[in-house]
């Protein structure tokens, strides 16, 4: 059986190598190929012991790092990026398959993970100060940002690539050492990224990896050598993260779950909003949480007539193992997310929801124990139904109908999540108005998933992400590093007006 080690210093660490599962009494956890249903591999779940040891790794490598220039901590940046495109067909095969994510898809993950590395690749210029001349009589004032010390990062398994490149790349780049808590559902690709980061030149120390569950997480929350903490992962969860690292004195921003809606003008293009729908539905299982599993259409009309249109593009997705190039989407993470996402379609029957395609039960030929779930379609979805107020987080679309575009503002603005929202119609007035006034944190105008770029910031509202900075982008600095502002007056004792130069300096 593969065992999945800590990336530790000191460890031999690294998946598929390292110490012997069966040495000590570590507990395990198993890491699932969701197209087979079979374990393929133990993670180990470590304990406080393994924190405090990856914290003296940290310690001891931290000033050195931050003492480095910023142009060759780029450097590692730029060398880590070629890195990980050289090896993104092996990368994207593991994410395959432990996330059950086809391999599109998978790639697609890594990518915009490498994106927040092209960003921190211009770190020396984002790290670049204020200064102002003369704020007084022979007064300047300048500000620097400095490395908060040892920061640490907690995952979900549905981006193993991509969010703790958010987090790693922009606390690295910033001067921090930083350790890495992935899901350990998924924990191999975040072990192989530590390993590329350290031939790109990382010094050692300066991006661990820790493995575990919530032992480690409340070892992470509760030590006192961490400055600051990032999590994404499910509200309850991050609100959790987000009140004890508070608590202990940290620096925390924790994104939470998202129920993202997609509303549907009289005059938008059915076509392409069914397309995108697919997509954004469907696509990854529904495991993202920028995913678009709510679909409001203005208007009795446009509900029939988007329903009409959804209903054949839905009973032509191609579910698939996760390597089947064709397929649109293959398993769910694991046998309890399978039955999670099942338990909420037959609520939302109990609730009254019309059930108009029914995605249980679905098995794939020659993987009959893989955790698949076919795309499931709801239409008369209401407010009060809790299938319609929680996260499902499965291939569910929901369509809520709306009489007026005012209620179509409603029902995003006042759910309890606030991640992302977008908007189909040709009517600019109607965007530009709804983007003005929703309450949620990322908009789409005929844009289904509008995660931002990575030289702009990702983060929701509401029950979407506790605390007050985004991830990457200028927040992402902002989180990793504290101002030190100086202010400085040099009386004239060089004799510049007329005294005597002090000793040596002629
Ligand atoms: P999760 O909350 O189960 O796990 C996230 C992390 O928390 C993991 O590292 C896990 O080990 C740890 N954890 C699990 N249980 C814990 C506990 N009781 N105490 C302390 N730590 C614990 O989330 P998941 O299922 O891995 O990921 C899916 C969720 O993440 C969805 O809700 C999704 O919407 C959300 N998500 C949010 C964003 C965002 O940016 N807002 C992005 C991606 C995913």
């Amino acid at each position: 059986m593969r065992f999945i080690d800590h990336h530790i210093v000191g460890h031999s660490g690294g998946a598929g190598s390292g110490r012997d599962a069966s040495a000590g009494n570590a507990r395990l956890g198993d890491v699932y190929d969701p197209n087979t249903g079979k374990v393929q591999a133990s993670v180990t779940l470590g304990t406080q012991a393994d924190l405090d040891r990856a914290i003296a790794a940290a310690q001891a490598a931290q000033p050195a790092w931050a003492a480095t220039n910023p142009q060759r901590r780029a450097r590692v940046m730029f060398r880590f990026k070629e890195l990980v495109e050289a090896n993104m067909d092996e990368l994207a095969h593991t994410l395959s398959s432990e996330h059950g994510k086809v391999i599109a898809d998978s790639k697609g993950d890594i990518q915009r993970g490498l994106e927040v590395i092209e960003f921190c690749c211009g770190i020396p210029h984002v790290l670049k100060g204020e200064y102002t001349q003369g704020a007084g009589p022979g007064i300047d004032v300048y500000s620097m940002r400095q490395p908060l010390g040892i920061g640490a990062g907690i995952t979900p398994f549905n981006f193993p690539a991509m969010i703790p490149l958010w987090m790693s790349g922009v606390a690295i780049a910033t001067g921090n050492a930083f350790i890495l808590k992935p899901s350990e559902r998924d924990p191999s690709v975040p072990v192989r990224l530590a390993e590329l980061f350290r031939e790109a030149g990382l010094p050692e120390g300066i991006l661990q990896v820790v493995h575990g569950d919530k032992e480690m997480v409340d070892a992470i929350l509760d030590h006192p050598a961490i400055s600051a903490v990032s999590f994404v992962g499910s509200s309850d969860i991050a609100h959790y993260v987000y009140r004890r690292g508070v608590e202990a004195g940290k620096r925390v921003q924790a994104m939470g779950g998202a129920k993202n809606h997609g509303i549907v003008m009289p005059d938008a293009d059915l076509d392409q909003v069914v397309a995108d729908l697919s997509g954004a539905a469907f696509g990854s299982a529904g495991e993202r949480c920028m995913a678009l599993p709510v679909v409001v259409p203005v208007g009795e009309q446009t509900a029939d007539r988007l329903r009409e249109k959804l209903i054949p593009a839905i009973q032509a997705l191609r579910v698939g193992v996760s390597t089947d190039a064709e397929a649109h989407y293959g398993p769910v993470v694991n046998a309890a997310h399978k039955q999670r996402v099942e338990n909420w379609i037959q609520t939302g029957v109990d609730e009254g929801a019309e059930l108009v395609v029914d995605g249980r039960g679905f098995t794939l030929q020659g993987h009959e124990d893989g955790f698949f779930v076919g795309p499931t379609l709801f239409d008369r979805v209401t407010t009060d139904m809790s299938a319609y107020k929680e996260e499902i987080f499965g291939p569910v679309l929901q369509i809520v109908r709306a009489a007026t575009f005012e209620e179509a503002v409603r029902l995003p603005s006042e759910h309890q999540y606030g991640n992302g929202v977008a908007i189909f119609t040709r009517n600019g007035h109607a965007a530009r108005e709804f983007a003005a006034r929703v309450n949620v944190g990322m908009v789409g105008i005929n844009v289904p998933i509008p995660v931002p770029v990575a030289y702009h910031t990702f983060g929701g509202w509401k029950r979407s992400a506790f605390g007050d900075t985004n991830q990457h982008g200028m927040e992402g600095v902002k989180f990793w590093t504290k101002v030190k502002t100086v202010t400085q007056r040099w009386p004239d004792g060089f004799g510049m007006s007329g005294g005597e130069l002090p000793r040596g300096s002629e």
